[in-house]
């Protein structure tokens, strides 16, 4: 039976332009996080594919899978990963530096806020916060840890009441979230809406130059509905009201960019400007490019698995580290299953004894499989790879070869 939890779209998430130009399609997929409990188990399947605007560029997935299906599989919490806890005191700080007068006590307001870590610091720091989050569990888990959070999607109709019962924000922060939303242009007018006259937008998305040049296509599942620019960016902040006044890009989270957006017209730093100059000269934007981008990532696809079955030749087995929801595009794509990749390591015990989604690789606790020393090692969360080897190596005391899948080509390493 045909899913009736998708939707394709007939016309732009940003610009509502109604031709769109497909350029990349990687099959029908599993949902990333749905992680089966028995290999048979039968499992969904959705189209996963990308096109491009001719009007305001915008890379996006031409299918919507309903946020019902979605999110009742969504387990990961923000303060599980010491990075972020780390990135949320370094947020603070690089955050009120954007802001008029930092030494008074603001209104911060943060969208899909999770168990709250990144606000945490401005609690801290004195300032009044709120969270805003769908996910009833998490809220919970959030308010416990002393994080006020109200349970709700947020959209226009949110922004009103939360503008009506808390005032205007001085600081609006959405992180890794806008990509997420079905209704973009909804979710950034309320954005618009909460940002007071003096205060600003922070957006934190993945940077699909950034994809585009290092050849991130297993950022590419059904969760994430847009891929921007700042070209596609701009154009949808433009649209709610809102300008463009800082980027950098972001620490954590291999390639991401943070954007500040103020209202109305205000002065933008020298970098914006360089950014639009650089994605003119490098053609980012362009059809071809991304065209291109989806022969590489095809190209990829083959390196990687001929270079896991030259070693299962050799006899050597390679086990993965980490069954992040990047991993299972990757897997999937690549159509690695068990007999390539004998099992895969992940510390959250909720995954533990599960299977990942649609290739159906046992996911076993780090213990169990790196304490009999395999081969190589592929660090599958490649964007964390510093952190899982100081992981590998000081928690799990292995010394052996590592094979980094991405960026731009499969990497191995004899020895950590
Ligand atoms: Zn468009």
């Amino acid at each position: 039976m045909p899913p009736t939890d998708t939707q394709t779209i007939n016309a732009c998430r940003v610009c509502q332009a109604p031709t769109l130009k497909q350029f990349f399609d990687l099959g029908r997929q599993p949902l990333a996080n749905a992680l089966p409990q028995k290999p048979d188990e039968p499992e969904q399947t959705y189209p996963l594919s990308l096109s491009w605007c001719p009007s305001c560029s915008l890379v996006q997935l031409n299918e919507t899978v309903s946020p019902k299906a979605l999110f009742s599989q969504y387990v990961w919490v923000t303060g599980t990963s010491s990075t972020a806890r780390d990135y949320a005191e370094t947020f603070y700080q690089r955050t009120m530096a954007h802001l008029a007068k930092p030494e008074a006590k603001k209104f911060i307001l943060e969208i899909a806020s999770n168990d709250g870590t990144f606000l945490i610091p401005f609690r801290d720091h004195g300032h009044r916060i709120l969270g805003v989050d769908p996910a009833k569990n998490i809220v919970e888990m959030a308010e416990k840890g002393g994080i006020p959070t109200r349970c709700a999607f947020f959209s226009e109709l949110t922004a009103e009441e939360i503008v009506k019962t808390d005032g205007p924000a001085d600081m609006v922060i959405a992180r890794n979230v806008l990509p997420h939303v079905a209704n973009t242009r909804d979710f950034i007018a309320g954005i618009g809406r909460c940002v007071g006259t003096d205060g600003v937008a922070v957006i934190e998305v993945h940077d699909a130059s950034i994809i585009q040049n290092e050849l991130h296509y297993d950022s590419i599942y059904h969760e994430h509905l847009c891929y921007f620019t700042v070209k596609s960016l701009e154009r949808l902040l433009n649209d709610a009201g809102l300008s463009l006044i800082d980027l950098e890009p972001s620490p954590i989270s291999g390639g991401s960019m943070v954007v500040y957006a103020a209202k109305g017209k205000s002065t933008e730093t020298p970098a914006v400007q360089q950014r639009r100059d650089q994605e003119t000269n490098q053609h980012t934007n362009e059809f071809s490019r991304w065209q291109q981008f989806a022969e590489q990532s095809f190209r990829h696809r083959d390196q990687f698995t001929q270079l896991l079955d030259q070693i299962r030749q050799d006899g050597r087995t390679v086990v993965g580290y980490g069954a992040s929801a990047r991993s299972s595009t990757l897997l999937n794509f690549c159509g690695i299953g068990p007999e390539l990749l004998a099992a895969i390591a992940d510390q959250n015990p909720w995954k533990q004894g599960r299977y990942t989604a649609g290739t159906h690789i046992p996911i076993v606790a780090p213990e169990q499989t790196l304490g009999r020393n395999p081969g190589y090692v592929v660090i599958l969360a490649w964007n964390f790879a510093d952190e899982i080897i100081s992981i590998l190596k000081t928690k799990y005391r292995y010394g052996g070869g590592v094979i980094l899948p991405l960026p731009r080509t499969p990497r191995l390493v004899e020895r950590i």
